[in-house]
């Protein structure tokens, strides 16, 4: 069987691939790079459309961010409008819907005054709605009955804005990044499908691939961007083995109409590692409102396809005194533990809706188990490492680069929105590591302000 040789190769086709795919061909001068994709087509974990939430996380209405996170994800994000803007994709796969983050009652009114005043220098467009403005723009959050006859007994206040991007196909636009990527001339860009990479070996200075079909590839430099899987390739390799990797699945419940003019999100309660629960407009299922995501953990390390990421994901949890140590912090706090619980209750036939709803009332109090359905085939996992040095859960993205021509990258929520901040980290690495020239000036033009 032909050895095909490749400077770059990247092992996964999700948005992340995609995104490191587009700009080593777009903005370097490498002359050969390939993506190797398991499955039949690009995006059909977690970066496909209806496994996610769709949002661009900017870091203006998710109240779990920090200041200096929404520094961080409000320049990657913007990378992704400046993609989509440049090629004419607004509109088509990504849209402009109203955004706000809502607080209920006393204690999240003054929690949203306060964000708010801390959070406008740099999200200037941010504007604070109160319960009249609400009953204009998103008349379903402020009163207590269908018939809209009363209101709501308790104080509400949003931060929010109609001005900006807010939702994208990220599984569509895994595809146009590849397709532009595939555009540039002067370099080859490969795809293969069916292409699992099952091993992969440091061979002199060059790495030598094998899928479970037996084809074999080489490369200069590898870049694993294979989600969830990415620590299981680490571990195989010997590297990494200091995290573990908590599978944890999100699932969504969807209304049986449009519910929500936009995307509404709930303050954060601090204990919790896991994003409040929140209702989206889905662009793919003609505006019926998503809500959710829940957040059970599962052993495996992705949904819907069968197969073997069940005894896959057992490996990756790398589970020893360390990872039960975590576990243990984690649900001897009686929050955590309740939070856990009813995350698991959503997911059993016959009780999961009602207690769902009495969930998802905090945003639309008159919702009821009559509106919405268990969103069947939608949500994704989330690889959340596990830091067993430091006995700690580390929340965001994680990557291993042990500087030997080889990248290994996790990516949880935000992983979409930050696909292409990412690659430009990796692209550094890459293009020192194999002398290549980065035109950093046409990348900052081009995909940031
Ligand atoms: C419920 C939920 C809601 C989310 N909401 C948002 C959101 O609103 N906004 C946002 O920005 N992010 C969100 N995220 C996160 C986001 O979906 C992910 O961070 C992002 O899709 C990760 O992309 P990826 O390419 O790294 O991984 P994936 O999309 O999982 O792609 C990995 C690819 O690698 C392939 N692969 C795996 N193993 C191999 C192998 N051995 N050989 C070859 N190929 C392999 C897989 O088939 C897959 O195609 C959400 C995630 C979940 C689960």
């Amino acid at each position: 069987m032909d050895t095909k040789h490749y400077e770059v190769v990247i092992v996964g086709g999700g948005i992340s691939g995609a995104a490191l795919f587009y700009e080593l061909a777009r903005y370097t001068d490498a002359k050969s790079i390939c993506m190797l994709e398991k499955y039949e087509d690009l995006a059909t974990l977690n970066s496909k459309g209806t496994s996610n939430s769709q949002t661009i996380h900017v870091g203006d209405i998710e109240t779990n961010y920090t200041l200096e996170k929404a520094k961080i994800t409000k320049r990657t994000a913007k990378m992704i409008e400046k993609f989509n803007l440049m090629r004419g994709l607004q509109d088509k796969i990504m849209f402009a819907h109203q955004k706000m983050a809502l607080g209920v009652g006393e204690k999240e009114v003054e929690f949203i005054k306060n964000r708010y005043e801390e959070f406008k220098e740099l999200f200037p467009y941010l504007e604070l709605w109160d319960k009249e403005k609400l009953r204009e723009l998103e008349p379903k959050l402020v009163y207590a009955d269908k018939e809209q006859t009363k209101d709501r007994p308790e104080p509400i206040l949003a931060m929010g804005t109609q001005s900006e991007y807010t939702t994208v196909d990220f599984g569509a636009m895994t595809k146009e990044l590849a397709k532009a990527a595939q555009e540039e001339e002067g370099v080859t860009t490969d795809i293969f499908f069916n292409a699992e990479v099952e091993e992969i070996e440091k061979i002199g200075d060059k790495y030598k691939l094998t899928t479970t079909s037996g084809s074999v590839f080489t490369a200069n430099f590898v870049v694993v961007n294979a989600g969830a899987h990415s620590l299981f390739l680490a571990h195989k390799m010997g590297y990494g083995k200091h995290m573990g990797s908590l599978s944890m699945a999100g699932s969504f419940y969807i209304t049986n109409g449009e519910y929500l003019n936009g995307k509404v999100y709930m303050v954060q309660n601090p204990k919790l590692p896991f994003a409040a629960l929140h209702g989206d407009p889905d662009i793919l299922c003609d505006g019926k409102t998503r809500f959710g995501p829940t957040a059970l953990a599962l052993l495996v390390l992705e949904r819907y396809k069968g197969g073997k990421s069940f005894f896959q994901c057992l490996k990756t949890m790398n589970f020893d005194g360390n990872i039960l140590k975590i576990f243990w912090d984690l649900i001897k706090d009686s929050e955590i533990r309740n939070y856990v619980f009813k995350n698991f209750l959503f997911e059993v036939p016959g009780i999961n809706k009602g207690l769902f709803v009495k969930d998802a009332r905090k945003i639309v109090p008159s919702l009821s188990t009559d509106d919405i359905e268990y969103a069947k085939g939608f949500g994704g996992v989330r690889p959340q490492v596990l830091n067993k040095e430091e006995q700690k859960l580390m929340l965001g993205e994680a990557s291993i680069n042990p500087g030997d021509g080889i990248l290994f990258n996790m990516t949880p929520s935000p992983g979409a929105t930050s696909c292409l901040g990412n690659a430009e980290r990796d692209i550094k690495i890459v293009a020192e590591y194999l002398n290549l020239k980065f035109d950093e000036e046409k990348f900052l033009s081009e995909l940031t302000d």
